[in-house]
């Protein structure tokens, strides 16, 4: 039987998995760590249970897809559609519910920022068409074969291209609202994959439509499920998981890769799919392979920093989704990108699964996943940057919330973009790969295969489409497109 080996277990790694052993190989995939799922993973701690990485579910029928595959194999994977897709709070007091249902959401926009209603509309009006007219081109299919380009939808995209935003950036779209507040709440869309929203292109408007059209989801018992759900449905239908072994080369002779060294053995494969991100993947597993420098050198998105807090007390007026608002946004993104630090008035996101999973923290507390945005590593003082964010946080979670957070902490555990690169091998810990703060960044993205190496493909949130659950998932995808059935 054809074998395909696997470099990593993280969404792309897991789904590809899955898709490859559904098209009848022999699949074995090689992970560094000693558990699968890559970025989503999850910790215990003094009782409290905290989702390390992503905490936003959308698209939730690209994980269906993957238990479809195996209808046999019983599926445990469920999860509820949000009524409110976050909380916003800024510090004059002002507070507004996401809703999800579209009427509901620009009737209260409307209320709360005296915007009128027919703006609102015709903004997600805009953000669905992008969606729509973009995204089989940009999500679904690979951007680097031609057939690509000789397609109805791509045709339909190109014509469009002035509709699309992409000679703005988001903010300067954004500004079709006449309260800054609105226009703040429409710019974090960049931070949707890792970007500035003074500099990405204003096509990432369609990005809401995903929120605000078809809705924000939450797995039962947290966001691990999505990654523990795959690799079980994975080991039952036969996928072979070798833990603790970081692979350390791909063998190639002449335009084919043969098999992959590992700390522990040699592994042969008719073909190789490499999970690891982009950048180490030529630096260090094809190191005496011509590397495509103009894709690796590309900006990286940015990372971030988060405080994991056993609180113990309940706070009935917050959600799943939380956010506190900068009172500079700019500024804050002008630290992120070009000043590779940290702004003293951070954006504050408050992720909280205990209110829809109780069990994840003990009775009358909650378990808080506190995250700012964050340069990447590029050796700064963290010890430093993480002690000064820290008070900047608790300042700004008192003033919007009207509370003393630091003595409801009692347990905190921190993980910073250092500790994402040592966990994953993202480089300079990226949440996201490459960012998206120019408008060829989606071309500039590696492709799923490899253009030398005619049996090596590539996964996951450095290469093309990007980062996030969702397009990791289709990064399996269309990879899986790419290469044949086991005949
Ligand atoms: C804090 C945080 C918050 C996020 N929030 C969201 C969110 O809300 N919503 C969202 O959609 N996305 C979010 N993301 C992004 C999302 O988590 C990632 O895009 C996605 O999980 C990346 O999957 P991946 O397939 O690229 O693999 P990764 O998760 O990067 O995993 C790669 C795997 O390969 C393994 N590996 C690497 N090198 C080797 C080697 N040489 N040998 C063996 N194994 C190796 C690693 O150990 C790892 O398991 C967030 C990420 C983080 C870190």
């Amino acid at each position: 039987m054809a074998h395909a080996i696997i470099i990593g277990s993280g969404l792309g790694g897991l789904a590809i998995a899955l898709r490859l052993r559904h098209k009848g190989y022999q699949v074995t995939v090689i992970e560094q760590n000693d558990y699968a799922g890559g970025k989503l993973h999850a910790i215990q701690q003094d009782g409290y249970r905290f989702d390390l990485g992503p905490s936003l579910f959308t698209l939730p029928h690209l994980v269906d897809e993957l238990h479809n595959l195996f209808p046999e194999i019983d599926n445990s994977f469920t999860y509820i559609k949000k009524d409110i897709g976050c909380h916003y709070f800024w510090e004059d007091g002002t507070t507004f519910k996401a809703y999800s249902n579209k009427k509901d959401f620009v009737k209260h926009a409307s209320e709360v920022f005296t915007e009128s209603k027919s703006t609102i509309n015709k903004y997600l009006k805009t953000s669905k068409s992008r969606y729509n007219l973009t995204k089989s081109l940009f999500l679904e299919k690979s951007l680097h074969k031609w057939s690509t380009y000789f397609s109805k939808d791509t045709l339909k995209a190109i014509l469009n291209t002035p509709f699309l935003g992409l000679f703005n950036t988001l903010n300067k779209e954004n500004k079709v609202f006449k309260n800054p507040k609105l226009t703040q709440l429409f710019n974090r869309y960049a931070t949707y994959n890792g970007s500035s929203p003074y500099q990405t292109p204003g096509i990432m408007s369609m990005i809401p439509h995903l929120e605000m059209g078809i809705g924000t989801f939450y797995p039962n018992n947290g966001m691990h499920r999505i990654s523990q759900s795959l690799y079980e449905l994975a080991v039952k239908v036969g996928v072979e998981f070798r833990f603790c072994e970081s692979v350390t080369k791909i063998n190639y002779i002449h335009k084919k890769a043969t098999s992959v060294n590992t700390s522990k053995d040699v592994y042969k494969g008719d073909i190789v799919v490499s999970n690891m991100d982009i950048y180490p993947t030529y630096k260090k597993l094809l190191s005496n392979y011509p590397a495509p420098l103009k894709t690796l050198n590309q900006e990286r998105s940015s990372s971030a920093l988060i405080f994991y807090w056993g609180i113990n007390r309940e706070f009935s007026y917050l959600d799943l989704h939380n956010i506190l608002f900068s009172e500079n946004y700019p500024l804050e993104f002008e630290h992120i990108f070009d000043k590779k630090t940290l702004s003293s008035d951070p954006t504050v996101y408050i992720n909280i699964t205990s209110k829809e999973t109780v069990k994840d923290a003990p009775i009358g507390c909650e378990n808080w996943f506190v995250m700012i945005n964050a340069p990447g590593d590029y050796g700064q003082n963290w010890e430093e940057m993480i002690s000064i964010a820290r008070e900047n946080i608790i300042t700004k979670i008192n003033k919007c919330l009207d509370t003393d957070i630091a003595q409801h902490i009692t347990t905190e555990y921190i993980l910073d973009p250092r500790g994402i690169e040592k966990n994953t091998s993202s480089y300079r810990g990226a949440l996201y790969g490459a960012a998206s703060n120019n408008k060829f960044a989606a071309f500039l993205r590696h492709a799923n295969f490899n253009k030398g190496l005619n049996n090596l493909y590539h996964v996951g949130g450095s290469v093309h489409p990007g980062g996030g659950i969702p397009l990791c998932l289709l990064s399996a995808q269309i990879t899986a497109d790419l290469i044949p059935d086991v005949s």
